[in-house]
């Protein structure tokens, strides 16, 4: 018999559920058994998740969530907690890029960038801490970054937006430690995601490939990462298989960070 991770039953919101890693670590909390609450921007994308597990006999809804804003953070709460009668597990992994140094980032995208990252995290977690609480039972795992825990040229909005949800995963973890809910992040390197493609895209054919093999090269590993290898990270992370890890950043980064 295969023995699956222990978050059979459990209820799992996952938001930016519709594309790259939030999709992949949906697919794989629902074939763990987990009934998933998919929330997104993109309505397309969040249902398409929605029918793939559907498809493998899983268990998912689709809330269309913008987490920068509370209150359609809450009412993606208040809406899973009506369904399913419990929050157990959060991914807080809804992310967009900043890829602009200082001087180059306007004061729009800052807010965008730090409202989407950062903010985010901090009200889908303000909002299902409550619902966990009436359990004593919970884990959160927000998607933080390599370049959270290492500074990148180029991308100051969003390395400080990921240096903040190492910390805030910090301070809620210690916020949380006696409540029976456990916080932490993951912290991918580079991903096969359309993030990274829509990226890829937009350097000059010609530098494309040079490019690409540098940033391959920042990872001793010598590769980027399929969404995949993040989400049996945070599948671990969420299960009671990690169940006195708290307050952790796991980097899922082919060794980038070790160096
Ligand atoms: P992705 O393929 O672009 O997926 C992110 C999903 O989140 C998209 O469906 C996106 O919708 C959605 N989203 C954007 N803003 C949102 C909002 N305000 N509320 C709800 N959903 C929203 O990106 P990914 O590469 O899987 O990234 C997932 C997370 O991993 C992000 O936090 C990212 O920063 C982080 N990360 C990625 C990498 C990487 O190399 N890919 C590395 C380290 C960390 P739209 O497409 O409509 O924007």
């Amino acid at each position: 018999m295969v023995k699956r991770a222990g978050i059979v039953g459990r209820t799992a919101v996952v938001t930016g559920g519709g594309s790259g890693i939030g999709r992949a670590a949906a697919i794989l909390l629902a074939q763990n058994g987990a009934r998933v609450v998919l929330a997104d921007v993109d309505t397309r994308a969040g249902q398409e998740t929605v029918r793939e597990i559907r498809k493998s006999d899983g268990e998912a809804i689709f809330v269309r969530t913008d987490v920068s804003r509370a209150p359609e953070a809450n009412r993606l709460m208040v809406a899973t907690a009506n369904k399913f009668g419990s929050i157990d597990i959060l991914f807080n992994n809804a992310g967009i890029p900043g890829p602009h140094s200082v001087t180059e980032t306007s004061e729009e995208e800052w807010d965008r960038v730090l409202g989407v990252n950062l903010k985010g995290v901090f009200l889908c977690s303000k909002y299902a801490i409550p619902h966990m609480m009436k359990k004593r039972r919970g884990a959160i795992v927000n998607t933080a970054s390599a370049v959270g825990l290492v500074g990148s040229a180029g991308q100051a909005a969003y390395c400080a937006s990921k240096g903040g949800v190492v910390i805030l995963t910090k301070a809620m973890a210690l916020d949380c430690a006696g409540l029976g809910i456990r916080v932490n992040c993951v912290c991918p390197g580079f991903v096969e995601t359309p993030m990274v493609e829509r990226f890829l895209a937009g350097i000059d054919a010609s530098e494309r490939g040079k490019v690409t093999e540098s940033l391959k090269k920042l990872h001793p590993l010598g590769r980027f990462a399929r969404p995949e290898e993040i989400a049996y990270a945070v599948l671990y992370l969420a299960s009671d298989e990690a169940s006195f890890v708290t307050g952790c950043a796991f980097p899922v980064d082919g060794g980038w960070t070790a160096y």
